[in-house]
């Protein structure tokens, strides 16, 4: 397991002729890494299964590669490990070493789990440290005008959170089926 990385993934597995809506340019740009020295910020929209946590996870490996550290967490582990800290005393610490440390932070995943007002609270927090002091790549199947039901409908936090955000950001929203799906139908799986 390399930073956290779930599984490896890489651009060059990444067929963008089965993702006609993901923009390859853009992709391979900003595979240059120029966004991590600029601790720009990249948000992946779309539909489960469209491939975001695969190019999430193909550029924190890209940037494993370039000697970049990277960690990679998913938005519910990250919420379990900021509460864990937090129960142990030792939240300053984690956000200082945890989060702050690492060039580029992947956070994957954000939408699939509500979170409580204290778990988007410390979520806040983990975006608040990083604005502008370094790199976050996340993922979401929703788009930003849900993100509010997720933060235990607080428009606030999320209205301050999205500003952070979003002020020095890449946003790809990828469009249409699951490559599963997609795969399973080709193979006459399913109908
Ligand atoms: P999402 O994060 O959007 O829910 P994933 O990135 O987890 O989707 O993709 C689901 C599975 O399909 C993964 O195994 C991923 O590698 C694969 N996949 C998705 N899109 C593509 C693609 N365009 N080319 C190759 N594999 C893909």
């Amino acid at each position: 397991k390399l930073a956290g990385f779930p599984a490896v993934k890489t651009l060059e597995e990444f067929d963008f002729d089965a993702a006609p809506s993901a923009p390859r340019a853009r992709i391979q740009e900003l595979a240059g890494m120029a966004f991590v020295e600029r601790r720009e910020n990249i948000i992946f929209l779309g539909p489960s299964g469209i491939g975001k946590s695969h190019l999430a996870t193909a550029l924190g490996i890209r940037a494993t590669e370039k000697g970049y550290k990277v960690r990679f967490l998913t938005a519910a582990d990250l919420v379990l490990q900021l509460e864990k800290a937090r129960r142990e005393g030792r939240l300053d610490q984690y956000l200082k070493r945890g989060i702050l440390g690492p060039s580029l932070l992947v956070l994957d995943e954000i939408g699939y789990l509500p979170l409580k007002k204290d778990q988007a609270d410390l979520f806040f927090q983990v975006i608040a440290k990083r604005y502008e002091q370094g790199s976050v790549i996340l993922t979401s199947n929703l788009s930003f005008g849900d993100w509010e039901e997720t933060f235990d409908g607080n428009t606030a936090l999320t209205s301050a959170m999205l500003d952070r955000l979003l002020h020095h950001a890449h946003v790809i929203q990828i469009r249409g089926e699951s490559y599963r799906l997609r795969q399973a139908r080709q193979s006459g799986l399913i109908g």
